[in-house]
Order: structure tokens, then sequence, then C-alpha cells
């Protein structure tokens, strides 16, 4: 073994719950390098295409309007666009964003 594994082993059959609302989700990883939460169930109408390497790393894709999963791929569904708590955190998160954007005109008093 090499180091520990940032994330619990996971895939569409062996999920983990969401640490927000209990669903089951794994893991896969973007072309970007990142690590992103997926529904386990395959969905028709999924926006990200799955599929897993001869390696076993699962890879997630995100699918342009209109674009077909390839023969290797299965649709899902990202976890953040089902799960309302993370939904909730990222909201607040966007919006505490927003507050910490300075004002567009400079303030008068400088
Ligand atoms: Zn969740």
């Amino acid at each position: 073994m090499t180091g520990v594994p940032r994330r619990p082993p996971s895939s569409p059959l062996h999920p983990v719950s969401c640490e927000s609302c209990d669903a089951p989700i794994f893991f896969a990883a973007t072309a970007g390098r990142k690590v992103v939460p997926v529904d386990a169930a395959r969905r028709a109408d999924g926006s990200v295409a799955v599929s897993q390497d001869t390696a076993g790393t699962w890879h997630a894709r995100i699918l342009r309007s209109g674009e077909e999963p390839g023969p290797h791929e299965h649709r899902h569904m990202a976890h953040w666009a089902t799960c309302r708590p993370l939904a909730a955190d990222l909201d607040r998160a966007t919006r505490q964003l927003a507050m910490l954007t300075p004002p567009a005109e400079p303030d008068p008093l400088f």
C-alpha cells in the first residue's frame, strides 16, 4: 500500500452514502483530475457519462446537450444535481462569494 486513499473505494455496484443526504453515490474522476460525486443509479436522462478504465478507475464526463454516451459509458446524474443539502450548501457558498466580490464602483472615501 502506498499512502491512504482520500476517498473510500466506491463504484456504482458498491456505492458509499452521501454525507449530506445518505443517498448511494460513488466517486469518479473527471478529465480535469477532480473527483466528483455521482448518483449510483443509472439514469436515462443523466448528463454525466461514466466509464471504468482497465485499472478499475471510474471516470465521469459531462455530456454536451444532444451528445450520446460512448459504447463503454453509462448515463448517471451528478450528485450535486440531485442532493438537496449539497445544492443548498453550494447555493450558500455562491451567495457568500457574491458578498465577498468587491463592488464595481470604487469607495468614494478613498
Ligand atoms: Zn447527497
